[in-house]
């Protein structure tokens, strides 16, 4: 989601006249786009900024900005923790960041534009304050890569006890189908292939008008005729959100791509009910059996939050289980970290210490690689499409001239596959042999020789060049 903001607000910029630098250096302005699940994520901010300060001591007119989450979590406190700070804009008011730069600019800063939040504020009053940010996306000015994320809902609407999210992006509001149509249709005709579909609880997403109601499953199926666009994904979901008609849809749409992304954060009962998340971890257990049963081929993917409040070693224990059965692609696991204004923070302590914490961290992690390994040998000898993305890390420090070379791309299941290829086939789908697994990596050779169709929109070849944002 961050980097679907980031890559808005510049192309934003971009059709203002801005362009992209290759440095902080070079550039005018500075803009930080930040997160606020964690404290880790906080912190390397706040040294991000501090490392900024001598910058601009010597280039005072250099205007340095704090977006997103933690700039709606911390607000002033940005200014005071660092006071070379100019703008701070919270995720609900990123649509003005053209008219806050220019203000700044024109020596009116330092500005801050978050939106009004309080606890015993009305629904109404938040969605209004939380104003989406999805401005036009103009591919004639921006290219678009070929894979680009479409924000379908933003904001999220449940309460999970150790999560800010709702706090810093408000109340989930559902973007018309038509809006999302349009979007995807834009980016299709500028060359993308593959869209992601995002919102904090994707499946839950539901948009009503006159009487009816279009669910994910539906704007699945109104997305797959679209020309062009060879791959949909969605993330994430929601356990509870897991409907037979998603499933139906994602077995039956040819382009929505058999792979879920369905954190379950913990297999205790009663970390779960701590967490209120609204399951428990047998309703995800038969939630499991439903995506199996549907979509055999299905790839599932989790998230864990571990040492969150009062977990015991019994609970960690029945996590462990739930991992070892559940056979997950891979899973993100998480040390619990304390969220300022949460209700776990407020209501529970964070007893659990951090040795702890690390251990089981890392149990977890060694046990999910294993399983992870033993998933990726079944590949092995398989033919699999890949989407390229381009050289793979390593690939990437070899020399320019170099067309051969270590490239990555992602199975519809969405596997990272790496395999010897010529940089120029990014951004097209080959078919590759898999003859060697690691836990996070399928290793192949190329089935057979593609053509070469470099991909490029508008004069930038995304073999040759890659565009960070
Ligand atoms: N909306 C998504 C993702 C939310 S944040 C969802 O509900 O799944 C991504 C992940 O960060 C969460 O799934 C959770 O595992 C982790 N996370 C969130 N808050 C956290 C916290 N306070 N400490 C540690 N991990 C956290
Ligand atoms: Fe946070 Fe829970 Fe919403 Fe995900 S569903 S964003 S974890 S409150």
């Amino acid at each position: 989601m961050n980097e679907l903001d980031s890559q808005l607000a510049a192309e934003l910029l971009q059709q203002l006249g801005y362009e992209m630098v290759p440095s902080a250096r070079k550039a005018d302005v500075i803009l930080f786009n930040t997160c606020s699940v964690r404290q880790h994520a906080e912190d390397k901010i706040y040294s991000a900024l501090g490392r900024l300060k001598h910058l601009k001591q010597y280039h005072p007119q250099k205007i340095i900005g704090v977006l997103g989450c933690m700039a709606q979590k911390d607000g002033q406190e940005i200014f005071r923790r660092a006071p070379h700070v100019d703008l701070v804009v919270g995720p609900g008011r990123l649509r003005y960041l053209p008219e806050l730069l220019e203000r700044v600019a024109a020596g009116n800063g330092p500005l801050l534009a978050v939106s009004p939040w309080s606890e015993s504020a009305e629904r109404s009053s938040l969605l209004v304050a939380f104003e989406p940010f999805d401005p036009p996306r103009r591919p004639q000015s921006v290219p678009p890569p070929f894979q680009s994320y479409v924000r379908i809902m933003s904001g999220c609407n449940k309460a999970c006890t150790y999560c800010v999210v709702p706090r810093v992006r408000g109340p989930e509001q559902c973007r018309p189908p038509e809006e999302i149509l349009q979007e995807v249709r834009r980016l299709a005709d500028a060359g993308c292939l593959e869209v992601t579909l995002l919102g904090q609880t994707v499946n839950s997403y539901q948009y009503r008008s006159g009487g009816q109601t279009v669910r994910l499953a539906d704007l699945l199926a109104m997305l797959q005729p679209i020309e062009g666009i060879r791959r949909i994904r969605f993330v994430t979901n929601h356990p509870r959100h897991m409907t037979d008609q998603l499933l139906q849809a994602v077995r039956d749409l040819s382009k929505v791509c058999p792979y879920f992304h369905v954190p379950v954060q913990s297999g205790a009962d009663a970390i779960l009910r701590r967490m209120q998340r609204g399951y428990t971890p047998a309703y995800y257990r038969e939630m499991l059996a439903r995506i199996r049963q549907t979509v055999p081929e299905a790839a599932v993917t989790s998230d864990f939050i571990v040492g969150f409040c009062g977990e015991t070693e019994e609970d960690f224990e029945q996590t462990v289980r739930l991992v070892e059965e559940a056979r997950f692609k891979n899973a993100y696991i998480f040390k619990y970290s304390p969220r300022p204004g949460t209700k776990a923070a407020q209501a529970y302590p964070d007893d659990v210490p951090d040795a702890v914490k690390r251990r089981r961290n890392n149990e977890l992690l060694q046990i999910q690689n294993r399983i992870s390994l033993e998933e990726n040998q079944k590949f092995i000898g398989r033919r699999v499409e890949v989407l390229v993305e381009g050289p793979s890390k390593t690939g990437r420090k070899s020399p320019e001239s170099q067309s051969t070379l270590q490239l990555t791309g992602r199975t519809p299941c969405d596997r990272i596959v790496v395999f010897p290829g010529d940089r120029r086939l990014t951004g097209q789908f080959c078919w590759v042999r898999i003859t060697g697994v690691t836990p996070t990596t399928l290793l192949g050779l190329l089935e057979e020789q593609p053509q070469i169709v470099p991909y490029s929109c508008k004069g930038i070849s995304y073999g040759d060049s890659t565009l960070q944002v």
